[in-house]
């Protein structure tokens, strides 16, 4: 009998996140301010950020505890199975060899692998009696998760959600107000900001980038209230690999070892947090799992992007980091994936892409939604739309290894469900959907303005 399903008992929960930064061969180069060009001291980046997240960001500390307050509100959906697609495998007709996997992160109470980071966000901040939080969210996933978290440990929190989500996505916004939260529709009114981008066009459906610039300016003008993100930073991705840790255990009882590892990729949150402890075992155990970072083929930064320092968001506020993307001044296509739709890459995974150590491919949306529908009508669970990058990517690999007739076991991590998404599913299942071409001259545009300091 083949397995179906893995889920480790409460006492197996592992106890620690993995920080990769410890065992990268070159480490990521420093955040630097944008006014010295100097690398950026904790004092600056306290005011910005919750200062125990500020110390995790700049460690290189290759454990790190997780909290017993943590741990406890983790088991609410931890550990997340591990399932052994064979629905799929049967409707791809692949032989016993090539094996997928799938780590389902979609049972959260959020539905995605979000609040994985949410919860430690709000743990620290309340610990460092914090009142007020700022954050954005682009297709409503992490505004959610954090939503839930901040009122788990009575923190008032105010989202700027981007406006075409705030538009296209009713249900996502009162999830957020039934957590507490407030929540505005970016560009807003409320930030100097905002209030410039409406004032050079007042239909603006807005972007991360814009949501970030209001979410930030926000806490620079009220010293009591402290920015939260939900992806790129390392911080988010250490609290993220807790989905690794479980997996390695997980696939410890099934006898089989990855050969490869994918996750979709917007900031590389899921993809690291799946990805990095499987590169701690290639690391220091010469294994030789594949990772492999899916993202759209719309806002390609791993394969299409530049090195090179850039803010984290649309108006300069963030410090420059330095990274693998497409400009800050970059506007991707409206594509469903949300999530996706952001300029630049973490600093770990844009390191690791150039030195060789993790791929990435590039989906189309088209044929990103046709694999989500494939998964769901095979396996039951509807996918977010981000998640079915990297369905996609692992069926295509899966029929590589078909066609080569060699064995195979792929991994992949369903980063969320779209039940709240399907308005992509409709577009899809009407005709409507399509893909969009972006040419070299494009992305020169934005990338071309970026000051040259690496
Ligand atoms: C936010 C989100 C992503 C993209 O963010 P990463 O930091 O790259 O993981 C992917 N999938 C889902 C479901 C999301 O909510």
């Amino acid at each position: 009998m083949k397995t179906k399903k893995i889920v480790l008992p409460d006492s197996e929960l592992p106890k620690q996140w993995y920080n990769i930064v410890a065992d990268m061969p070159n480490r990521p180069l420093p955040l630097l301010h944008p006014g010295t060009k100097e690398p950026v001291t904790k004092e600056l980046m306290n005011r910005i950020f919750v200062e125990e997240l500020v110390n995790q960001e700049m460690s290189a500390e290759r454990y790190i505890d997780i909290p017993d307050e943590v741990q406890d509100i983790y088991k609410i959906w931890r550990c997340t199975p591990m399932v052994r697609a064979t629905q799929l495998e049967k409707a791809l007709d692949l032989p016993s060899g090539v094996k997928i996997y799938f780590k389902n992160e979609s049972v959260s109470p959020a539905g995605s692998h979000k609040p994985n980071s949410a919860v430690p966000q709000a743990y620290y901040a309340a610990k460092q009696g914090l009142h007020r939080m700022t954050t954005e969210t682009g297709g409503g996933q992490w505004g959610s998760a954090m939503a839930m978290a901040a009122e788990m440990f009575g923190l008032d929190l105010r989202i700027y959600m981007v406006k075409v989500s705030y538009e296209q996505k009713p249900y996502r916004k009162l999830m957020m107000n039934t957590w507490g939260a407030d929540v505005f529709p970016s560009p807003s009114n409320t930030t100097d900001a905002g209030r410039a981008i409406l004032a050079a066009d007042p239909n603006d459906g807005g972007s991360l980038g814009t949501a970030i610039s209001e979410a930030v300016e926000m806490v620079l003008k009220n010293e009591d209230a402290r920015y939260v993100l939900g992806s790129v930073m390392n911080h988010v991705v250490l609290h993220q690999t807790i989905i690794g840790e479980e997996a390695l255990k997980q696939l410890e009882m099934t006898g089989d070892y990855p050969d490869v590892i994918i996750g979709c990729f917007g900031g590389g949150s899921n993809f690291g947090g799946i990805a990095y402890p499987f590169l701690r075992e290639n690391i220091q155990k010469g294994r030789k799992t594949r990772l492999i970072a899916a993202e759209p083929s719309c806002c390609p930064k791993l394969t299409r992007g530049e090195f090179q320092y850039d803010f984290g968001d649309v108006s300069g506020l963030t410090p420059l980091i330095p990274m693998l993307t497409l400009g800050h001044g970059f506007h991707p296509a409206d594509i469903h994936a949300g999530g996706l739709r952001y300029h630049g890459a973490g600093t770990t995974a844009s390191q690791l892409v150039r030195d060789g150590l993790i791929e990435a491919v590039d989906i189309e949306q088209v044929e990103s939604l046709a694999a989500g529908v494939l998964f769901a009508k095979t396996e039951g669970i509807i996918p977010a739309p981000e998640s079915t990058h990297a369905i996609c990517a692992a069926i295509n690999e899966a029929q590589k290894a078909k066609e080569a007739g060699e064995d195979r076991t792929i991994v992949f991590n369903l980063s969320g469900h779209g039940v709240i998404d399907l308005y992509a599913y409709e577009q899809y299942l009407s005709g409507a959907l399509k893909n969009y071409e972006l040419s070299d001259a494009e992305i020169a545009k934005t990338v071309s303005v970026l000051e040259k300091l690496i």
